[in-house]
């Protein structure tokens, strides 16, 4: 079997283009859909992936606020900026670009951003709304996955997932969601804890990769005809590319492409997927600021 490869971009571009649509629909209500980024420090990764969000929502007819602040920057003065910018009727989302630097707790920060702008869907309030099932902002990358698994009409129902790795931003949101009602996967979360981790991916009939760990997933790992969705981003050396690196996923791609039904490339995949959900939930913010000002 040789796998389809899942076109993340071109679904993300369909994406962008109705988020383009709902915001010029708002424009004649004088109101301009607005993401506050944040950045504390240059960390590369982070600059990049910072500089794509901003790029795509300008694209998508959206405006952003831009802060760059320096690595020395105090929590008590991250916290401060968050207070204006909830408080700033104009700004519709705010995100801070994670991770942030150790001096600063990640979980007060997040805790301090109003849950109605957290398009990021990381807020406790927002996280509480999803497990639920109850209206919010669900996290991007998890909404992403979801979005190519109901594109490509991957029968999710009744269906075998297995989830490697539980992270708050990840795994964790991605394995409740693919548990609800109306995608009605039976899951299993995996962790470094995990025991023979191959025997339970071989039972995946949807395999979900987001470990971080680049080409944990090899094809014996892999059951004939599943579907695998790879998450992980891993800069992996390599002195013939010009920056010196490349990027790979968390799969083992070409003997995996072979094996799978569907996969996704890494670039190409999850990646662009979660910057157009970002952008539906800013438009969506947008779209409620609007509504409750008339
Ligand atoms: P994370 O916080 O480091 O979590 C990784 C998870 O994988 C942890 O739960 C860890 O288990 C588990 N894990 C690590 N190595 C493992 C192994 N050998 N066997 C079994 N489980 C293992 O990472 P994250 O933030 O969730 O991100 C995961 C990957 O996705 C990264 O490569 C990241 O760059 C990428 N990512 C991509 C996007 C995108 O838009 N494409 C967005 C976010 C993240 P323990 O809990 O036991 O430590």
């Amino acid at each position: 079997m040789s796998a389809i490869i899942i076109d993340g971009k071109a679904i993300s571009l369909k994406v962008r283009e109705e988020v383009k649509q709902r915001a010029g629909a708002l424009r004649p209500k004088g109101i301009v859909p607005c993401l506050a980024v944040i950045l504390v420090g240059e960390e590369p990764a982070s600059l990049s992936y910072v500089s794509a969000k901003e790029k795509a929502l300008g694209e998508a007819g959206m405006g952003s606020r831009d802060f760059r602040l320096a690595f020395s920057t105090t929590e008590a003065e991250l916290l401060s900026l968050i207070k204006r910018l909830n408080a700033d009727g104009k700004v519709h989302g705010i995100l801070v670009q994670l991770p942030l630097p150790s001096h600063i707790s990640e979980e007060r920060v997040i805790t301090a951003i109003d849950p109605r702008k957290d398009v990021d869907g990381f807020h406790p309030v927002s996280v509480g709304n999803m497990v639920l099932g109850r209206p919010g902002f669900l996290p991007c990358t998890p909404h992403g996955v979801l979005a190519l698994l109901r594109e490509l009409r991957i029968p999710t129902a009744g269906a075998h997932a297995v989830v490697l790795g539980r992270s708050n931003i990840v795994g964790k949101p991605l394995a409740n969601l693919l548990a609800r009602r109306d995608v009605n996967a039976t899951v299993t979360i995996c962790h470094t804890g995990t025991r023979d981790l191959g025997a339970i991916t071989r039972q995946a009939d949807i395999l979900i990769a987001a470990a971080g760990r680049a080409g944990l997933v090899t094809a014996d790992m892999v059951k004939e005809g599943a579907a695998v969705i790879d998450v992980g981003v891993n800069r992996v050396a390599d002195s013939t590319a010009r920056r010196g690196y490349r990027l790979r996923g968390d799969v083992d791609y070409a003997p995996v492409a072979e094996k799978a039904a569907w996969i996704t490339p890494v670039p190409g995949g999850v990646g662009p997927m979660t910057i157009a959900m970002l952008l539906r939930n800013v438009i969506e913010s947008a779209e409620r600021f609007a509504i409750e000002q008339l």
